[in-house]
């Protein structure tokens, strides 16, 4: 028996090589890092969640005309995905403060922001994905201004959709992470959105309690991280029926830490 070949392994997920040329199948682990992988665990049942979330989310996007990659769902951890040529920016939307925007500029975490904020940081694990700026993207070429347009205006759209999406089910969208890849075609490349979105790279605070529905929860050790992904797949309406009332007791890891 042949084994597949392996052709990446990133902190979250692993790439195999897919069935076809020109794909590839994303594989999502339990393994959760945080602070530029200092911290690292796991939380069980993550990657089930998140395949199925990102699924979701991938395919709501596609209705709306957002190029992606994601083609279809294989098994609960893998999902059959386009082969991109990932370009090395992390595409950062705000609409509330939180985490290092509140951090960096002083700004009270919850604090409502009069605009949205897109952000880039450079992707090097080994700087610690640093903020970056347009001007940067541009004189080195990790981006074409072009690329740079499609990527901004895309991130726009979906914010807005999610934004929405989440409203609809009690969830505020604070902030996600995007990543773009290019595919080509003949001569000409295009950028299509990439990875995955899930309560890995999204902050998604209840809207009536403030509770933390994201990977905070395991960043800042909050606990329960696995009952808050599955409280998210249930209400978008992705968990099996029987199982709804096995989610959310975020109230006991509340008592449990005395607050
Ligand atoms: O940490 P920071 O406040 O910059 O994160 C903003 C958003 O981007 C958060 O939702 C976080 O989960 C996501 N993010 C991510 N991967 C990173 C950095 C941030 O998913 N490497």
């Amino acid at each position: 028996m042949s084994r597949r070949r392996q052709i990446y392994e990133g902190k979250a997920k692993i790439l195999y090589e897919g069935p076809e040329p020109g794909t590839l199948i994303q594989y999502f682990k339990d393994d959760a890092t945080a602070f530029n992988a200092q911290k690292k665990g796991t939380i069980a049942g993550k990657g089930v969640l998140n395949n199925r979330i990102s699924e979701h989310i991938f395919t709501l996007l596609g209705t709306i005309g957002i190029p992606h990659h994601f083609i279809r769902r294989l098994n609960m951890r893998e999902q059959l995905i386009r082969q991109v040529e990932i370009v090395p920016i992390e595409v950062v939307v705000r609409n509330v403060a939180a985490g290092t925007l509140s951090k960096r500029l002083g700004i009270e975490e919850g604090t409502q922001l009069p605009r949205t904020i897109i952000e880039y940081y450079y992707k090097d694990d080994a700087l610690g994905d640093p903020l970056i700026a347009d001007e940067h993207i541009a004189c080195f070429g990790w981006a074409s201004q072009e690329e740079m347009n499609d990527m901004a205006d895309m991130a726009v759209r979906i914010n807005d959709f999610l934004a929405g999406l989440f409203a609809g089910i009690g969830i505020r969208l604070v902030d996600f992470k995007l990543e773009f890849g290019r595919i080509w075609e003949n001569d000409f490349s295009r950028v299509i959105l990439a990875d995955e979105i899930s309560p890995d790279g999204c902050r998604l605070w209840d809207m009536t309690t403030n509770e933390k529905l994201d990977k905070d929860r395991f960043r800042r050790d909050l606990g329960g991280e696995a009952e808050a992904y599955q409280e998210v797949a249930r209400r978008l309406g992705l968990m099996p029926e029987g199982e709804a009332n096995s989610v959310l007791d975020l109230e006991k890891h509340r008592k449990k830490r005395g607050k």
